[in-house]
């Protein structure tokens, strides 16, 4: 059996649902008991990818510190993907998406010099109130070199395994 680790960063301004993200997908749940205050939190899963693999997914959360948004490399080194979330209710955290690409772009390359693949998630469509159009997503995320976006919503556990298992793809395509 071949074993791949695999660091991948979660992005994005506060309040976006990057911490209850990682705690869906890593346990299943949408409530914490708890909350980071500060620092960089990790957490692993392990997926059965195929009979000869298994992936080991180290998610990297910024946990708190989104308001440094120029993140310090150690924080970037060894990154082979990334997620960068905003909330489809808030229009600042889309605006700002801009930025952290380019953050995550200049500090974040693989081996051969291009950048890491990142998956830019629409996260709370559960609400009503969207303020992003769609329309909007589609072209920032063409212009900004994701290879794809999806609407999530880590309340109502939609699309969450299923934007993990993209990303997974496509960084083992690579
Ligand atoms: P972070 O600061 O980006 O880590 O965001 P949190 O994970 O702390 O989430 C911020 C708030 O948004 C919390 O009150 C969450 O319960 C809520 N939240 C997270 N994801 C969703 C979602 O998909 N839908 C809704 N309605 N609320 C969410």
């Amino acid at each position: 059996i071949r074993y791949h680790l695999l660091k991948i960063l979660i992005l994005g301004d506060g309040n976006v649902g990057k911490s209850s993200f990682v705690h869906r997908y890593v346990s299943g749940q949408f409530n914490r008991t708890y909350k980071m205050t500060v620092g960089v939190d990790f957490s692993l899963k392990t997926l059965h990818w195929s009979d000869k693999e298994k992936v080991r997914v180290q998610l990297w959360d910024v946990a708190g510190q989104e308001r440094f948004i120029s993140m310090t490399r150690v924080y970037f080194k060894g990154a082979v993907g990334s997620v960068l979330m905003f909330d489809v209710t808030d229009t600042s955290s889309f605006l700002k998406c801009h930025q952290w690409k380019q953050d995550l772009d200049s500090k974040a390359t693989l081996p051969n010099g291009s950048s890491i693949p990142c998956i830019l998630l629409a996260n709370k469509s559960d609400l009503s109130d969207w303020a992003v159009p769609v329309d909007h997503i589609e072209s920032f995320c063409k212009a900004h070199g994701f290879f794809t976006w999806m609407a999530t919503s880590v309340k109502d556990n939609k699309n969450i395994d299923e934007a993990m298992r993209r990303l997974v793809e496509e960084i083992l395509s690579i």
